[in-house]
C-alpha cells in the first residue's frame, strides 16, 4: 500500500520564507573593521533583491555564483539569493593556490564571483585566467574611505550595494528539490580538487539533521557563530539551519584573530560557535579568567579534536568541545560525539574518551567499516579497524562530471571516506586516520591520530603531528613532529618515556623532531602532506 502524503519540495525558497515571515526581528550581524547588524526582515528583502541583481547581470538559469568572501551577511544574502532563483553558489576556498583557484572557477564555470573588497588584491591577479567570468560584483567590507586595493576601471567590476539599490525584489520558488542548489570543492590532498554537488533537498534535510540535538543542536533561542568559513562544507550546515529555527547569526568577517573571536563571543553573547581544532587552540591561552555564561555548546571537527583541548575548554570555560566528524562530500556533519546517557555517570576522565571519538552517526545516516578495498563488513567491536563508508540523503553519490574517472561510491552504493575508523557496539565511530595518514611499519598500521592525541596531552607540547618516513628493515617507523609550549623545555627522551606506558612498543616513534609550526592546509588542519616532503629523506637508522 503507497502512503498518501503530498509530494512536497524540500526546497531552500522555504527555508527562506520561515526566516522571512516567522523570524523577521532575528539578527544576523558581521564583525570586523566595518561591523553591520541586520534584522533576518531586512536579510530578506535584500536578499530578493539580490536575485533581482543576478537576472540583471544576465546569469543563466542555473549558471554558477561563485563567492570569494568571509563569513558575512552579504554571503548568507548570496547563500539563499542563487539557489532560490535556481542558480548554483559556488564558494571558492579563498586560501587555496592561485592556480587551485583558477582551476576550481573554470571547472565549475563561474559566471559571476561576489569577492569581498578586503581580498581583492587577492583575487584580481587571477581575472585573466577566468575565460568564463563575464561579472565581478565587490562587497565592501572596509570602513569608508579605508585604505584598499583600487577596483579596476572595467567595466565587469559592479558595486554589490549599488546595484542591491537599483534592482527589484523577486519571487523564489524552486520547482524540483534535486535540482542543484550549491558546490564546494574539496581541497585535494590527491589530485585535482573535486567538485562537490549539493541539491536543494540534501541540504534541506541536512539543515534538519544538523538541528536535531543529538548533532549540533540549535534553536530560535540561540545566537550562532560560525568561525568555520562559508567556503568550507557550507559553514557546517550553519548558515542554513540557523535561518531555518531562527537563531540569530554572528559572523566574523574579515578578524579572524582569536582576539576578534573572543571580543564577539563576549559582546554577542554568542551560545553556540563552531570551527576546526586550530581556531580553539588559538583561542584558549585567551580564556583565563574569561567567562562566557551564554556559551552552551562549541562543536568541532574537521579533525580530530585532541581529548587535552576538550578538557582545557571544561576546565576554564565549564564546556568541553563537542567532537562531530564530517566531509565536504557528506554536507559535511555525519556523526556526532555527545555523551549518551547511559555514560552520564562516569567519571570525567573516562567521559573525556568519549568525546575524543567521531561519534554517533545523525537521524539519516548510516555507516559501515569494511576491510580496505572490499565490501565485506567488518564487526562493531571498537577493535576491528577499516575503511569507513557511509550512506544516507546528504551524502554524495558522485563529484561532479563523473566522467573525469574518480569513482567515490562502492558497487552497492556506500560512499568510500579514505578514513579508517572501528565502530563500537553502540555505533559511535572512532576514527583510527585517513588512509593515506596511517604509518605503514612491516606490514602493520600505526595510528598517527592516536600517537598525537596522546603527545598533545603532555604538558609541554603545543602542537604534535606524527607522519611516517622511511625506513630500511620496517618500511616506515613513525616521526613525532612536536612544537613545545613557549617557556618549555623538554628532551626527545622525555617526550619518548611519556608515551611508553601509554603504548604498545612499536608504535612508540623512532625519533622526536621540534618545530616551530605545524603547517596547516587551506582550512587550518594540519597538513601532513607538507611535513612529509619536509622530512622525505629523514634517516633513520
Ligand atoms: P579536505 O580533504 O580538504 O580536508 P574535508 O574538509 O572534507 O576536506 O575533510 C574531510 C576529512 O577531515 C575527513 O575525511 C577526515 O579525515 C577529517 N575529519 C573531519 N572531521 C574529523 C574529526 N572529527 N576527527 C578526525 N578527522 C576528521
Amino acid at each position: 500500500m503507497k502512503g498518501l502524503m503530498q509530494d512536497y519540495q524540500l526546497s531552500l525558497d522555504n527555508i527562506f520564507r520561515r526566516a522571512e515571515q516567522f523570524y523577521p526581528d532575528r539578527t544576523v550581524h558581521t564583525g570586523g573593521p566595518a561591523p553591520i547588524t541586520m534584522t533576518y526582515g531586512e536579510w530578506a528583502a535584500r536578499t530578493r533583491r539580490l536575485g533581482g541583481v543576478l537576472d540583471t547581470l544576465g546569469i543563466t538559469s542555473d549558471g554558477r555564483v561563485g563567492t570569494f568572501a568571509w563569513n558575512s551577511g552579504r554571503h548568507l544574502e548570496l547563500y539563499f539569493a542563487a539557489p532560490c532563483t535556481g542558480r548554483v553558489l559556488h564558494t571558492l576556498n579563498i586560501r587555496l593556490f592561485p592556480d587551485q583557484i583558477v582551476y576550481i572557477a573554470n571547472h565549475a564555470e563561474d559566471e559571476v564571483v561576489f569577492v569581498d573588497r578586503s581580498l581583492l588584491g587577492l583575487f584580481l591577479p587571477l581575472l585573466d585566467r577566468l575565460p568564463v567570468l563575464k561579472h565581478v560584483v565587490v562587497m565592501d567590507d572596509l570602513p569608508p574611505g579605508a585604505p584598499g586595493v583600487e577596483v579596476p576601471n572595467d567595466p565587469r567590476f559592479h558595486d554589490y550595494e549599488e546595484l542591491l539599490a537599483a534592482a527589484e525584489p523577486v519571487e523564489f520558488h524552486v520547482a524540483d528539490e534535486n535540482q542543484a542548489a550549491a558546490m564546494c570543492y574539496t581541497s585535494g590532498t590527491t589530485g585535482n580538487p573535486k567538485g562537490v554537488v549539493y541539491s536543494h533537498r540534501s541540504t534541506w534535510l541536512h539543515s534538519i539533521g544538523v538541528l536535531t540535538n543529538s548533532a549540533i543542536g540549535l534553536a530560535e533561542t540561540d545566537t550562532v557563530m560560525p568561525v568555520v568559513p562559508m567556503f568550507h562544507a557550507n559553514a557546517w550546515g550553519l548558515a542554513h539551519a540557523s535561518p531555518m529555527a531562527g537563531a540569530s547569526l554572528v559572523f566574523p568577517g574579515p578578524d579572524m584573530s582569536p582576539q576578534g573571536i573572543l571580543k564577539l563571543l563576549q559582546e554577542q553573547e554568542v551560545t553556540l560557535t563552531a570551527g576546526v581544532p586550530t581556531i580553539w587552540q588559538g583561542l584558549l591561552p585567551l580564556l583565563d579568567g574569561v567567562e562566557l555564561p551564554k556559551l552552551r555548546r562549541i562543536p568541532c571537527g574537521g579533525s580530530a579534536v585532541p581529548a587535552a583541548l576538550s578538557e582545557a575548554f571544561r576546565e576554564k570555560l565549564g564546556k568541553p568541545i563537542l567532537q562531530a566528524w564530517g566531509m565536504t562530500e557528506t554536507s559535511p556533519v555525519a556523526t556526532a560525539a555527545h555523551v549518551p546517557p547511559r555514560h552520564a555517570d562516569l567519571p570525567e576522565e573516562e567521559k573525556a574518551k568519549l568525546r575524543a571519538r567521531q561519534g554517533v552517526p545523525l537521524p539519516g545516516v548510516e555507516v559501515r567499516i569494511v576491510e580496505p578495498g572490499s565490501i565485506t563488513e567488518l564487526p562493531w567491536d571498537d577493535e576491528a579497524t577499516g575503511e569507513l563508508q557511509v550512506r544516507g540523503p546528504w551524502i554524495a553519490a558522485e563529484y561532479y562530471r563523473p566522467d573525469e574517472g574518480v569513482q567515490l561510491s562502492t558497487e552497492d552504493g556506500w560512499m568510500k571516506t579514505g578514513d579508517v575508523a572501528a565502530i563500537d557496539q553502540f555505533g559511535s565511530v572512532r576514527l583510527v586516520d585517513r588512509t593515506k595518514d596511517l604509518v605503514k611499519s612491516g606490514g602493520e598500521w600505526i595510528s598517527s591520530v592516536e600517537l598525537e592525541n596522546l603527545l598533545m596531552a603532555h604538558p609541554d607540547v603545543k602542537e604534535a603531528a606524527v607522519i611516517g618516513v622511511p625506513h630500511p628493515k620496517w618500511d616506515e617507523r613513525p616521526l613525532a613532529c612536536i612544537v613545545v609550549q613557549e617557556g618549555s623545555s623538554v628532551t626527545p627522551e622525555q617526550i619518548l618515556a611519556y608515551l611508553e606506558p601509554q603504548v604498545a612498543k612499536w608504535w612508540l616513534p623512532d625519533a622526536v623532531e621540534f618545530i616551530d609550526e605545524v603547517p596547516k592546509t587551506s582550512v587550518g588542519k594540519f597538513s601532513k602532506k607538507d611535513l612529509r616532503t619536509r622530512f622525505a629523506n629523514y634517516h633513520l637508522e
